[in-house]
């Protein structure tokens, strides 16, 4: 059975137009628009904007899920344990100076870098057309765009 998109707006085997993905990703690490680079991505902490408050881009299709947590933890993890193990070596600070010192340092570079990791990643799904970011999904967000009879009418039941 031949692919049909629900609501077609492009052609489902035509090709879209290359987007600037290393742009899009720089954008949103600035916590901008991946489309402009001028609106604001967030409305709140980590909640992404419906649409760009400048160029009306649709933003709501990005699935960043556990993406930026997992990302935050690794690169966070990679930077601060290392940190914690040259200071203790070097200087031996007192117990409950080291608990509170990196429980903030962590708190702190984890909550900076949560909101900048999730703009990269939503400047990378936009820029590879993820996703409800790909106009031949017809804003179905679960479209991955590689497997048509995935997506195709449900057979009848005889
Ligand atoms: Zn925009």
């Amino acid at each position: 059975m031949p692919f049909q998109p629900t609501t077609p707006q492009i052609d489902a085997g035509s090709t879209l137009p290359p987007r600037p993905v290393k742009a899009a990703m720089l954008r949103g690490a600035a916590l901008r628009c991946p489309a402009c680079g001028h609106g604001r991505l967030f409305r709140a902490y980590l909640k992404v904007n419906d649409r760009c408050p400048d160029c009306g881009e649709e933003l709501h299709h990005q699935r960043a899920d556990d993406a930026p947590p997992y990302f935050t933890i690794v690169i966070v993890g990679h930077i601060v344990v290392p940190l914690v193990l040259t200071v203790e070596r070097m200087f031996a600070p007192a117990m409950w100076l080291q608990i509170v010192g990196w429980t903030l340092i962590t708190l702190i570079a984890c909550l900076t870098l949560l909101p900048i990791i999730k703009g990269t990643l939503v400047g990378l799904q936009w820029g590879n057309y993820m996703h409800g970011f790909d106009p031949r999904s017809g804003g179905r967000e679960d479209w991955d765009g590689l497997d048509p009879e995935r997506f195709a009418p449900a057979k009848p039941q005889s």
